[in-house]
């Protein structure tokens, strides 16, 4: 299967830095006054709590892969909310500032939250730059590429143009060459499958993946066109209109078919949208369950219900940020690997204390931001290098993009393969 040519809309297209809203260009003063109002909203007690408690140890530095990369000081996570805090001491800031401050919250902040395992005082710098793009994007100052991804989303409900008809014309294709039964717009069914743009664009062997073991699994699921989209840019670009807009769009889905389980695809942000965010969102408890696919894989595993064949060769495997340290889903792929029988080689900091691939957060979309990414993934590079694994597999489709635009980049020897396809690859024969 040949994927088709891929990029986010807008890299690599020369724009001005900034990106005006809807209202037009606003002016200084207007960006200025609605940045502030943003601030104020998000400044509960909980963000209070977190700006007098930093003690200035710079513990958070080193435990950051866009400082570790370039020992620049900006690049110190706690600097990163320098603004937060003076708009929080009520002191003046001017547009110029928050326009030099767009490149440290958006292209060096992947929200990875590996500085907050550093921090004594337990401070959560990527709950803080979340809530600082908030005021970003009501100042209009959201690099271009990013908001035309989340503008996208919002309008077409997909980033990356996976229409439902788009999504319909996909699985068609898929399920014809590879004969396979895809399960689309069901009206009832336990389990609700969603997925992730950049697998129906970029990775589309991921749907046939899924297919394969549902169906071994004899489960009742299905995917459907009026909530598959999980990526959630609305959270990464800052607008929590948008991206409730996007939750509620599964969530409703779910209900509608009655699901029990709602599972999300190989994507970081989507688990930190839906399964930690989600129910906020829709105002209530959930009512279904919400797993991530490494978590679902490793439950049919532990109920006997997926056999499988043995992986030959090691293997390392790449802790998406989101649902390890950030989402707690840190044993589930592990789970899934022994259940291969796979030689797992871990990194150093495998696990919650993983380095971050350099792209999460949104950064892969920002073309400017991709010298410093490439520096940061260096350092991903050498920890996989040290393993001598053979495979390297990780459950997150934007962790897999920005591998394989690093390892074109470097022109490395490794390829990222993904979780769910290896174990599509490795379903025992069905006994005669
Ligand atoms: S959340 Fe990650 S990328 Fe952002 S400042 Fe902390 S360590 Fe750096
Ligand atoms: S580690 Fe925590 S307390 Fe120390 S400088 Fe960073 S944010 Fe402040």
């Amino acid at each position: 299967m040949t994927p088709p040519d891929f990029d986010f809309p807008g890299r690599g297209v020369e724009r001005p830095a900034v990106r005006y809203d809807k209202q037009g260009e606003l002016t200084d003063s207007e960006r200025v006054e609605r940045a502030m109002q943003a601030f104020a909203r998000d400044t509960t007690r909980t963000v209070a709590t977190y700006l007098e408690s930093c003690i200035r140890c710079g513990h958070c530095a080193e435990a950051c892969h866009f400082y570790v990369a370039s020992h620049d000081p900006q690049y110190t996570p706690i600097w990163k909310l320098q603004p937060f805090r003076r708009l929080y001491k009520k002191k003046k800031i001017t547009a110029q500032e928050l326009r030099d401050w767009q490149e440290l919250i958006y292209d060096s902040c992947t929200l990875c939250g590996r500085c907050t395992l550093a921090c004594p005082m337990g401070i959560d710098i990527a709950g803080l730059v979340t809530r600082a793009r908030h005021a970003m994007f009501a100042a209009g100052l959201v690099p271009h590429e990013l908001h035309a991804v989340a503008e996208r989303a919002e309008r077409e409900g997909s980033p990356l143009g996976a229409t439902p008809k788009v999504l319909k014309e996909r699985i068609e294709w898929l399920a014809d060459e590879h004969e396979v039964e895809i399960a689309l717009d069901r009206p009832q069914a336990d389990i609700l499958i969603t997925l992730s743009s950049i697998e129906i664009m970029k990775y589309p062997a991921s749907l046939v993946a899924l297919a394969k073991i549902l169906n071994r699994m004899g489960a009742s699921w299905t995917i459907r066109s009026d909530g598959y989209e999980a990526t959630n840019f609305g959270l990464l670009s800052g607008n929590s209109d948008w991206q409730r807009e996007m939750s509620l769009r599964m969530i409703q889905a779910a209900i509608v078919c009655k699901a029990e389980t709602l599972v999300l695809p190989e994507c970081g942000h989507a688990y930190s949208a839906l399964r930690w965010q989600g129910a906020n969102m829709y105002g209530r408890p959930l009512p279904f369950r919400v797993l991530h696919i490494s978590e679902f894989l490793a439950e049919a595993v532990r109920a006997g219900k997926l056999p499988l064949t043995r992986l030959a060769g090691s293997i390392t495997f790449h802790d998406p940020c989101q649902i390890s340290r950030r989402g707690g889903a840190t044993s589930a792929p592990r789970e899934v690997l022994a259940a291969l029988g796979a030689d797992l080689r871990e990194m150093p900091s495998a696990g919650d204390a993983n380095w971050c691939c350099g792209g999460g957060g949104g950064v892969v979309t920002v073309h400017r931001a991709d010298d410093h990414r490439h520096r940061a993934f260096e350092l991903k590079m050498a920890q996989i290098d040290a393993t001598g694994a053979e495979h390297l597999a990780t459950s997150c489709s934007n962790c897999r993009l920005t591998f394989d635009d690093g390892q074109a980049h470097f022109q490395w020897s490794k390829q990222m393969e993904s979780l769910l396809e290896l174990v599509a690859d490795h379903l025992a024969p069905r006994a005669a």
